[in-house]
């Protein structure tokens, strides 16, 4: 278990919720020199005190507009031992799954969706509506399985199950619809219809990174690198600088599904790149 964090976002807040950790490894990262990628992995480890390479998996629940909203669900019982504390991580924070009004999903990888079913393979939020991109569930939903990346198609029986077992509760959005507060912006190249979504209340803005940043410690200092799980790796990198741009410009609140502490924070331009500045945390000049 880590320590949840809770900011605000005008009248809106978020709190992380901790999923567990995934080793990811450099060999997950693609056309990158390994001495470099290991310069910046010891230098992102001496920094925070935690090794880069075992990324941190993260939900996060907002409270928006009188509804409370679950993005993402961490991976449930799909991944292994280190992974799937998403429901612990709820009673800790006095959360029941029933009280969840809405999941939200960045997209459908499984260390985001793992956590739709229950153990007994129910909806693990029985009174949420479930939203997701319409492009998203165009690609992972409806493409027939031979025209899927062989990636892709690993996990599509899950992912099409735990969607179908919410049924009519099922809400395929565009960009600019979703909640009260909470809304679907596309942010493609991880997968097809990645979703960044934005938190907005009283003039202030938290942008839901998803996987946009997925392995920080290079992709910060690197913004170009594109990593193994990307579908499309150079839409990938263009949605990340085009986005981590615009953060860093308007000083917009982030909450990223893999960054370092809690996730939740501010992006500033560093050099040809960029780093995360967790919430709470002193900014050095
Ligand atoms: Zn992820």
């Amino acid at each position: 278990m880590q320590d949840a964090l809770t900011i605000t976002v005008g009248d809106a807040t978020i709190t992380s919720v901790w999923d567990g950790t995934l080793e990811a490894g450099l060999a997950t990262i693609l056309g990158l020199d390994p001495q470099e990628a290991s310069r910046h992995v010891e230098a992102a480890w001496r920094e925070t005190g935690d090794n880069p390479l075992v990324l941190p998996v993260r939900a996060f629940i907002v409270r928006s507009a009188g509804r409370i909203a679950l993005i993402d669900t961490g991976s449930g019982t799909t991944k292994g031992p280190t992974m799937g504390h998403l429901p612990a991580s709820l009673a800790a924070a006095h959360i029941a799954p029933a009280d969840i009004d809405a999941v939200v999903l960045t997209h459908l990888h499984m260390d985001h969706v793992g956590g739709l079913l229950d153990e007994a393979g129910g909806p693990a939020f029985p009174n949420a509506e479930l939203l997701v991109h319409h492009a998203e569930a165009a690609y992972f939903l409806d493409t027939p399985l031979a025209q899927l990346d062989a990636r892709s198609a690993r996990n599509v029986d899950f992912q099409r199950a735990a969607i179908a077992a919410y049924g009519p509760r099922v809400r395929r959005v565009a960009d600019g619809e979703g909640l009260a507060g909470i809304a679907a912006y596309l942010a493609p190249g991880h997968t097809p219809g990645h979703t960044a979504w934005r938190i907005k209340s009283r003039g202030e803005t938290a942008v839901v990174l998803g996987d946009v940043v997925h392995m920080s410690a290079i992709q910060l200092p690197l913004p170009l690198t594109p990593m193994i799980y990307d579908v499309d790796p150079d839409l990938a990198a263009r949605t990340r600088i085009a986005l981590l741009d615009e953060i860093a410009d308007r000083d917009l609140l982030v909450a990223g599904a893999h960054l370092p502490a809690s996730g939740l924070g501010r992006i500033a331009r560093d050099g040809a790149g960029y780093r995360f500045i967790p919430a709470g945390s002193v900014v050095r000049s």
